[in-house]
């Protein structure tokens, strides 16, 4: 997420922004739900609602391994109405005779269990299912629930912005992160919880319907137009993402074939295909610094909606406000979204309290894309002007964020200069190969900030903690790490040329 700080007034469903103060800077194991970070979470005893977040609680829910959602949603954008059908495949973790989902969304119709009539109910955020016999452990069900109505945007302690479902000034978008997701689907809303998606939209012509993954078919009925959406790697669900509008579909090749479509609001579409002119080339360059792209394809979408400052890395394809596309902005926020691709979408934080694994690892990346595009100096030039100077606001230690301020600039600006100091304390060659080698390690899984901290470790063959954790947990921020006379005559480092495997991505 990239975000502006500005003092944000939530009023019944529409929400003023007035900035003030200094801007922020931007924002493998398969969908099995054990994967490395989370582990720890899974230990006995399960509570059946709360995954127990360090930060929120109550978000997400234990027993049970979610591994593919597979939604059919009818959306009427004229009403911001919606009618669908959410069939969750869910492996059972520890006997159950009931489980929890997290859902505020629309009024529920009916709720199966391997096609036979279950009885739920709901209070508050969950919904709580009771199993027809009781399951045992591996055992594999569908949980599937039809619910129909007015998606309502979903309050956040982290945030003081509504998420979920939103109307923007021609259909709607989602803007999930981190507890949206549940105002749209029934979900274990929780990034420990990543699943593969099937996400089947039907529309009104002449609007389009642009979600995760590849686009692998579409089919024409009297009136509307239903869009067949495939994420075949896991995703957390707070990066689900489904947007509805005019768009103009923009294609391109990115490397080695890898498919990018962008979906842009007409009333945009010209500016935005030069905002965004240059992401086949950044793809290549942070393939080059992070590691193969983890996905079958990537596109940005332009929403009809001004989102000031806010952008959001939905996975394979991330979301700008048409405001984005006509101050320049696009150059740092586009940079910023992409990295999240590899950090925050492929490895996901293992809880909400390291955030600071998505937006400091963005926040740099959008710092390396202007080192290659305007040199070192610019890189040296941003991150001076991120380091706190005398009068300025402290940025508390980034990898214990509190609940309520979970976007905080301490999180994008304390953590990327985290990475800036480990890379003055390694050198580049180290540095590159932690950061692909962290990306590899987790990609598809979770990780917390302690896997990093234990990989850099490893990687570099260096002891890295007492750095890192002052960094990551001091009150007081350390020294700016001052470079090295030579640092500024260019990258210490090229990387190896990259062995593309070529179309098709994984
Ligand atoms: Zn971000």
């Amino acid at each position: 997420m990239r975000i502006k700080a500005c003092l944000v007034a939530l009023l019944t469903m529409v929400f003023l922004v007035a900035c003030s103060g200094p801007p922020r800077l931007a924002s493998a194991v398969p969908a099995t739900g054990d994967a490395a970070g989370c582990a720890e979470a899974l230990s006995p005893p399960l509570p059946l609602d709360g995954r127990g977040d360090p930060l929120y609680p109550s978000l997400g829910n234990a027993g049970y391994d979610a591994q593919h959602y597979t939604l059919d949603l009818a959306a009427d954008p004229a009403r911001n109405t919606i009618s669908a059908t959410a069939a969750i495949r869910i492996r059972v973790l520890q006997e159950l005779t009931a489980f929890a989902l997290d859902y505020q969304g629309p009024e529920v119709h009916s709720l199966t269990v391997d096609g036979a009539p279950a009885g739920y109910e709901r209070d508050g955020a969950k919904l709580r299912i009771a199993l027809p016999e009781p399951l045992a452990a591996g055992q594999v069900f569908t949980a599937t629930v039809a619910y129909a109505g007015a998606p309502q945007p979903v309050p956040s302690p982290a945030i003081p912005l509504p998420l979920g479902w939103l109307r923007s000034a021609n259909g709607s978008y989602v803007a999930s992160e981190p507890s949206g997701a549940q105002g749209w689907y029934p979900v274990n809303d929780h990034p420990c919880d990543k699943a593969t998606y099937t996400l089947r939209i039907t529309v009104p012509k002449p609007y389009v319907a642009c979600a995760n993954g590849r686009l692998e078919g579409t089919s024409d009925d009297a009136g509307t137009v239903t869009y067949l959406w495939e994420m075949r790697r896991p995703m957390a669900s707070y990066l689900a993402a489904v947007n509805v509008g005019d768009f103009v579909l923009h294609t391109e090749e990115g490397p080695a074939g890898l498919p990018i479509r962008s979906y842009y609001a007409r009333p945009v579409a010209t500016a935005a295909t030069r905002a965004f002119a240059h992401t086949a080339e950044a793809i290549a360059f942070f393939n080059s610094r992070f590691g193969l792209y983890p996905f079958a394809a990537y596109g940005v979408v332009v929403a009809d909606v001004g989102l000031g400052a806010w952008a959001m890395e939905n996975q394979t394809l991330s979301l700008f406000g048409r405001d984005v596309v006509g101050g320049g902005q696009a150059a740092s926020f586009g940079p910023h979204e992409l990295a999240h691709q590899w950090f925050g979408d492929a490895v996901t934080p293992a809880s909400w309290r390291d955030i600071w694994l998505n937006e400091g690892f963005a926040t740099y990346g959008e710092a390396l894309w202007l080192e290659h595009t305007q040199g070192p100096a610019a890189l040296e030039a941003r991150m001076r002007a991120i380091y706190p100077g005398p009068g300025s606001r402290a940025l508390f230690p980034p990898a214990s964020p509190p609940a309520n301020d979970l976007f905080d600039r301490a999180v994008y600006d304390r953590g990327a200069l985290t990475l800036h100091a480990l890379r003055r304390r390694v050198g580049d060659d180290a540095f590159f190969r932690i950061l692909t080698a962290y990306a590899a390690r987790y990609r598809y899984a979770n990780a917390g900030t302690d896997d990093f901290i234990a990989l850099a470790n490893e990687v570099s063959v260096q002891e890295l903690r007492p750095l890192l954790r002052a960094w990551l947990y001091d009150e007081a921020i350390p020294p700016y790490p001052e470079a090295p006379a030579q640092w500024l005559l260019g990258p210490q480092f090229l990387p190896e040329p990259l062995r593309l495997p070529g179309y098709p991505w994984p």
